[in-house]
């Protein structure tokens, strides 16, 4: 599946036809990188590795605000260097949004903390492993989910929201909004809000368009107002086997970037799994220095 063909580097100012930077995203090919290291779990960890089973519904976060970081030997289960400590949330959120009028469109944070943000898309993938990694490492995540790529298995997603995890939405099914009517994208919107707001118990707060299209449209955001979410979400890097798909030229992650990935399994993946690639987006931050902060903390949602 060749989801997300695009993306688009925009301006906060809502509506404003921003500068297209445009990469090629999200496509199945392009693992331009590193050699592949053995991402799956030791077997026979010790015990001290064994994740904290005992996520319940709030938020995991460290005493500090932020959002905490799995221990040494949760990371060492994996095969992985840990990432440094994301730092506390920021008191004055960098993004403000109100409750009605245009929604902006972003693919970064301002900030000058040293974090990225990871998104995931879709939900194609559901695999069992993969919770069992977020549940070890507590990397915070947002999910965009299209409800007809989650509707067999929305319990999936689940246990992944009970580490603190948004779902967003990513319309009913991954339709390219530029090339369909407005009515057709205001019921792809709203229906996939409608849908996960039911099953996740809280409305979607930020809409990500399939591929990125449409995202500085006013047809799309005129629609994306009408159904609740109040921020289009683009992205800086995109995710692929090994390493990252950079729109900046010199390939390098800069604080308050945001990133895609996608729920992905070894079809789409030439053979990986979720945690080799997740483990490898992982390893890309690292070696950049940077910690995942949660994207919902450096967002003041509009006042209920
Ligand atoms: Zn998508």
């Amino acid at each position: 599946m060749n989801r997300h063909a695009r993306s688009r580097t925009t301006v906060y100012v809502a509506g404003a036809l921003a500068l297209l930077a445009a990469a090629t995203g999200c496509t199945s090919g392009g693992d331009s990188g590193a050699a592949s290291a053995a991402l799956v779990p030791a077997s026979g960890s010790p015990a001290t590795a064994a994740p904290s089973r005992s996520a319940g519904p709030s938020p995991s976060a460290s005493p500090t605000g932020g959002p905490a970081a799995g221990d040494a030997a949760a990371w060492a289960k994996w095969h992985l260097t840990p990432l440094p400590p994301a730092p506390p949330a920021p008191a004055d959120k960098p993004v403000k949004l109100a409750r009605t009028g245009p929604v902006p469109v972003f693919s970064e944070v301002k900030t000058s903390d040293k974090v990225v943000f990871v998104t995931i898309d879709d939900g194609a993938e559901k695999d069992p492993k993969f919770v069992e990694m977020l549940t070890d490492l507590k990397v915070p995540v947002s999910m965009f989910l299209t409800r007809d790529i989650v509707k067999d298995d929305y319990g999936y997603f689940k246990p992944l929201q009970a580490l603190g995890n948004h779902i967003h939405n990513h319309t009913v099914d991954h339709a390219q909004m530029s090339k369909v009517p407005p009515e057709k994208q205001k019921s792809e919107i709203c229906d996939a809000q409608a849908a996960l707001t039911q099953q996740y118990g809280t409305p979607p707060l930020l809409f990500r368009p399939p591929y990125g299209d449409g995202a500085n449209t006013p047809a799309l955001n005129t629609a994306v107002q009408q159904c609740g979410p109040r921020a289009v979400v683009l992205w800086r890097e995109s995710m692929q086997i090994h390493d990252m798909q950079y729109q900046a030229a010199d390939k390098k992650l800069r604080a308050g970037d945001i990133v895609l990935a996608h729920f992905r399994g070894p079809k789409d993946l030439k053979g990986e799994t979720m945690t080799q690639m997740f483990g490898e987006l992982l390893a890309r931050i690292q070696e950049q220095g940077f910690a995942v902060a949660r994207l919902e903390d450096y967002i003041e949602a509009p006042a209920a």
